[in-house]
């Protein structure tokens, strides 16, 4: 109920009650009036019937006068008295009219005839007394008789007079009591009232406005201050305190909206705060192996709660191969072949547990029931490697669909990042390599030859340097043309190349020179293997556009650490050898010499 339909009803109730307090206020005044009418009507009897005892006595003086002086005076004051008594008499008969009761007037009646009678006698004296019988007059009016029905008028009046005022005393008493009653009941109307109103101010005040307004003053307290725990008491009244109360309720519905999409601002700031520094991990990263463990470290942060596995496509074998995992996943396990999963097949985000009918892929092989996610790693259109991933349970949609787009991104950089290492390793191995022997190249020689030295030095193991350099070379070029020089530098370079089974052990320095780096071979071992190379290519016919080309011989240097001085002077030592062997008549393998050590060192 609304509090003005309340102030209303109070108000109402108010004024019926103050009508209903006059009415009665009314009534004590006619009470009142009553008391008042009941005094006047007593003193207009007591003076009539005061004026009937007086005339009465009066006509017996005059008659009694009259009957001893024989005066007529007395007989003209008599004849007045008695009609001035008529006209008494005529106006007590309209006493009834004047509210006397029947035995009141019963009672005046009786004095009245009594009177009636006396004045019978008065004239029946007065009529002797004319006669001149003055005797009989005076036995008359003056006898015991008379006296007595003298004063039995007297006492009847008397008699009527005191029930007057019986009755008079009773009207008044009544009345007052009447009125009293009256009274007291309007002055319990006007309390009752009073306290009504007071009532309904209380109520209003501390029921309906003061407590509901701390307790909202309360919860707005909190919510101000961002407490979005303070929750808006009900008020289901349809007043302004339940719109008050409605009000507070949306504020706080607008608040916590827009603190849940602070949070989701927050958390959306923070993911991508995440994948910018994963991107940058990313970018920084010289192997694969980083590359894996940047991922193992990072996605679980960027998709919280979503476990996965990284997978490598491994070229050679055709399959992807499992690099990492994070937060257990408990399906997929394994490595696959691609064409058992639908996102490598298509080149697209696969999700058969979505709201829409799919197929699962073949290498999702666990039983347990999860809704899993498919990414494929491009690039150029050709799939490097997938992101599979497990979504949790206890999330919703909305929140499930933001992850997913977190997982895009993080498929699309990990792709780049996969593709970016291969290019890198692809250019490196280019520039490692001799584009013409298949050999790798000086710079990668360099390299190589410095971490055998650390090695051999570090744990004094032997270390053979052989150096190959074709014989008159340039007469193939000159005779045959510049391929068939070419293909003989690739027979060649075929021949070292499996001279050792070790891999990355011979190189092509530039031209037609070769070297052999030969890790824990010591000095006989070295000049075996090197007789065994310069057989190998006295042996080799190499042929070019259908003409034999002529027999190929090489020179050979050979230096050996620890037998011909320190490491890392090895190369030029084994080049002086070199130099020796062509000095020599070449096709002959020279080993080196201390003074071949000590030639440059000088
Ligand atoms: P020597 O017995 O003294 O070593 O004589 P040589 O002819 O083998 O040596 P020389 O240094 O005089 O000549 C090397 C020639 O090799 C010169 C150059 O034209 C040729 N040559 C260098 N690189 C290549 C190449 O990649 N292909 C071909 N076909 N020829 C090359
Ligand atoms: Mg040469
Ligand atoms: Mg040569």
């Amino acid at each position: 109920m609304r509090l003005s339909t309340i102030t209303n009803y109070a108000y109402g109730a108010t004024v019926a009650l103050t009508l209903a307090s006059g009415a009665v206020m009314l009534m004590a005044s006619s009470a009142e009036e009553k008391e008042r009418a009941a005094v006047e009507q007593r003193a207009v009897f007591d003076q009539m019937t005061a004026t009937l005892e007086e005339d009465t006595y009066r006509l017996t003086e005059q008659a009694r006068a009259y009957v001893i002086t024989g005066d007529p005076s007395h007989i003209i004051a008599y004849r007045r008295e008695k009609a001035a008594l008529r006209s008494v008499e005529q106006r007590i008969l309209h006493l009834r009219d004047r509210g006397a009761s029947i035995s009141e007037l019963a009672a005046l009646r009786q004095g009245l005839h009594w009177a009636d009678a006396l004045t019978d006698e008065q004239e029946a004296a007065i009529n002797a007394a004319e006669k001149g019988d003055r005797e009989t007059a005076r036995t008359i009016v003056f006898g015991d008789e008379y006296g007595r029905e003298l004063d039995r008028v007297a006492a009847q009046i008397g008699k009527f007079q005191y029930m007057l005022d019986q009755r008079a005393e009773n009207t008044v008493q009544q009345a007052t009591e009447a009125a009293r009653q009256w009274r007291i009941m309007s002055e319990i109307m006007l309390g009752a009232t009073a306290l009504l109103f007071l009532c309904v101010l209380y109520f209003i005040l501390k029921q309906r406005i003061l407590r509901p307004v701390v307790r909202l003053s309360d919860v707005v307290t909190r919510l101000a201050a961002q407490d979005y725990a303070a929750v808006p008491p009900d008020f289901p009244q349809v007043d302004e305190i339940g719109d008050m109360a409605q009000a507070i309720r949306i504020f706080r519905e607008n608040g916590l909206e827009r603190q849940r999409l602070e949070q989701e601002r927050d958390a959306d700031r923070i993911t991508r705060d995440q994948l910018s520094r994963m991107t940058q991990r990313l970018q920084g990263c010289d192997s694969t192996s980083d590359l894996v463990e940047v991922v193992r470290r990072f996605a679980p942060e960027i998709a919280p709660g979503f476990a996965g596995r990284l997978y490598i496509h491994d070229t050679r074998r055709n399959m992807m191969v499992q690099a990492c995992d994070w937060l257990s996943p408990r399906q997929s396990g394994g490595d696959f072949t691609p064409a058992t999963c639908w996102a490598l097949r298509r080149g697209q985000i696969h999700k058969p547990a979505g709201d829409l009918v799919d197929i699962p892929c073949e290498h999702l092989t666990g039983n347990a029931q999860v809704r899993t996610i498919c990414i494929p790693l491009t690039a150029q259109g050709e799939s490097i490697g997938l992101l599979y991933v497990e979504q949790p349970e206890d999330r919703t949609a909305d929140q499930i669909g933001r992850t997913e787009k977190y997982l895009e991104m993080l498929a699309e950089n990990i792709g780049l990042a996969l593709a970016n290492l291969r290019l890198r390793d692809a250019l490196r191995q280019m520039a490692m390599a001799d584009p013409l022997t298949g050999l790798a190249n000086r710079r990668r020689f360099d390299a190589v030859f410095n971490e055998q030295v650390a090695h051999a030095e570090s744990a004094l193991t032997p270390l053979a340097c052989l150096m190959v350099d074709i014989d008159h070379f340039k007469r193939f070029n000159d005779a045959h043309g510049h391929d068939a020089g070419d293909a003989v530098l690739r027979a060649v370079g075929g021949v070292l190349d499996e001279a050792l089974r070790e891999k990355d052990c011979a190189f092509r320095l530039g031209g037609e020179e070769f070297v052999l780096l030969m890790p824990g071979f010591a000095q006989d071992q070295a000049i075996d293997r090197a007789i065994q190379v310069q057989q190998k290519l006295q042996e080799l016919r190499v042929e070019h556009r259908g003409e034999e080309l002529g027999p190929i011989t090489a020179s050979f240097g050979l230096a050996v650490f620890p037998d011909h001085g320190r490491a890392e002077t090895l190369v030029r030592t084994a080049d002086a050898a070199l130099l020796r062997a062509k000095n020599q008549g070449r096709n002959q393998i020279v080993i080196a010499t201390v003074r071949d050590a000590a030639s440059h060192s000088a």
